[in-house]
């Protein structure tokens, strides 16, 4: 059989694919997506940020995601020993979407898909690509096998990978590389959140911090059903023991902020674990494909950026795809791979900085300056290409600074107050 020919092979109908197919498409090339699983299907990466809103905008999503009827986000809440430090992405320093969604993800992603459907995209479920043969040209000859293991060939002039976790093209091609950022693990489930009350802010993540460097998510979903996960190095854990029910039960009964109200909830999974999910590869692109998405690089979950990555660079690599179709030169190290290796890298300090406490001592401090705030507000919204943001530009540096300067200004008060704590307030 002649092989199917498109003009573009997208891998995967998760976020990052099928922005990327949206945007090719309304270009008036001719798109085809090839997804693994049958749709809908369960991923975790619940809480977006706002910057992905403009990704979605540009890919003619957010009217059919509108009507779905999700929980509006409208910040982040970070909590440790009863303190509260609270961030609401109005407040933030860059210009842009003040808010987003907290998703279930098999239904969110099931909408996109639908929605690129709809648009004109054909995509083929329940089908995964097996082998890919690059020609010298950089068109491809893709072969893709579904669920009875019959074969067929679809033949590209270019390939999107937004294979996320699968992969595909780093596996393929040898171009997978180790993450700079030690494995860790994640246990979490849904529960039935019968106890949750406007007190706890369902417009917002929480993040609970729970040891040093063990974490906790709570994503309200407009359903009443909240999402809790437990992030932790991996042998944090071994100290549970039992069915992976009672060792959630556990987890939640050792932490007073959510014990209370979700110590008796029935969840609606069996608790799930993952773990090393860090991952990277040496380069985002190649002669006729770009990766996009988790198969850039995936960091951690901690401030959230996995779909708002994921969509954006799509969102970059989708227009960059019709400028190469159009015969007009890309120069996709300037143009694609400086820009995402930007956003990731600022997120890497975040992420770094959180596991090594010095947001720690930023997001609890006392008498924070506001206009700091709103800066590393923009961070946490997803803007992390704004380098009129001293916390986007010196993302390596302006956080250690910054609580340098707390400890600084904390020990001055120490000494001034007789060498006393202060009276908490
Ligand atoms: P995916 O959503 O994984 O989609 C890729 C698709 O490709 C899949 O449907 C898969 O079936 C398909 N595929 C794979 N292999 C093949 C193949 N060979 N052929 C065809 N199709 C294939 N992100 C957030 O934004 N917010 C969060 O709160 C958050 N929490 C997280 C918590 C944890 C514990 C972890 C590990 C991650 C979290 N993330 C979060 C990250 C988020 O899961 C991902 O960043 C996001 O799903 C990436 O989207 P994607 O489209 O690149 O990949």
């Amino acid at each position: 059989m002649l092989p199917e020919k498109v003009d573009v092979l997208v891998i995967g109908a998760g976020p990052a694919g099928t922005v990327a197919a949206s945007i090719v498409n309304q270009a008036g090339y001719k798109v085809k997506i090839v997804e693994k699983q049958q749709f809908p299907r369960f991923v975790i990466g619940e809480s977006l940020l706002p910057r992905c809103m403009e990704a979605l905008e540009e890919a003619r999503f957010l009217d059919a995601v509108k009507a779905r009827g999700y929980q509006r986000k409208n910040g982040a809440k970070f909590e440790k020993n009863g303190k509260i430090c609270n961030y609401f992405f109005d407040d933030q320093f860059t210009e842009g979407w003040g808010w987003t969604w907290q998703v279930p993800r098999a239904d969110f992603d099931h909408t996109l898909a639908k929605t690129v459907e709809s648009q004109g995209v054909s995509v083929a479920y329940e089908t995964g690509v097996t082998g890919i043969v690059f020609h010298p040209d950089g068109t491809s000859t893709t072969t893709i096998t579904d669920k009875d293991g019959n074969t067929s060939e679809i033949f590209a002039r270019f390939i999107i990978d937004g294979s996320g976790y699968g992969r595909v093209i780093p596996k393929l091609f040898g171009m997978e590389r180790p993450s700079n950022l030690p494995p860790r693990k994640a246990v979490f489930t849904h529960i039935a959140d019968k106890n949750r009350s406007m007190d706890d802010e369902p417009d917002r993540i929480t993040i609970i911090v729970h040891d040093k460097a063990v974490w906790i998510w709570v994503i309200p979903f407009s359903s009443g059903i909240t999402s809790v996960g437990f992030v932790a190095d991996a042998g944090f854990f071994d100290q549970f023991s039992g069915s992976s029910e009672e060792v959630m039960r556990a987890l939640i009964a050792s932490q007073p902020y959510i014990a209370t109200r979700m110590k008796d909830a029935d969840f609606v999974f069996e608790p799930k674990t993952l773990q090393s999910w860090s991952a990277t590869t040496d380069k985002f692109y190649g002669d006729g494909f770009v990766l996009t998405g988790n198969v850039t690089e995936f960091l951690d979950p901690v401030f959230s950026s996995g779909v708002t990555l994921a969509t954006v660079s799509s969102q970059i690599a989708g227009k960059l795809v019709v400028k190469k179709l159009k015969g007009e030169a890309v120069d996709w190290d300037e143009e694609y791979m400086k820009i995402m290796q930007q956003g990731v890298d600022t997120f890497r300090s975040y992420v770094m900085a959180w596991y090594e406490g010095t947001l720690d001592t930023i997001f609890f401090a006392d008498d924070q300056d506001p206009d700091i705030k709103r800066k590393i507000c923009s961070v946490l919204a997803g803007y992390v290409w704004d380098t009129d943001n001293p916390y986007v530009k010196d993302h390596a540096t302006a956080l250690k600074k910054l609580a340098k300067t707390i400890h600084l200004r904390d020990s001055i008060s120490y000494i001034n107050n007789g060498f006393k704590d202060p009276e908490p307030s």
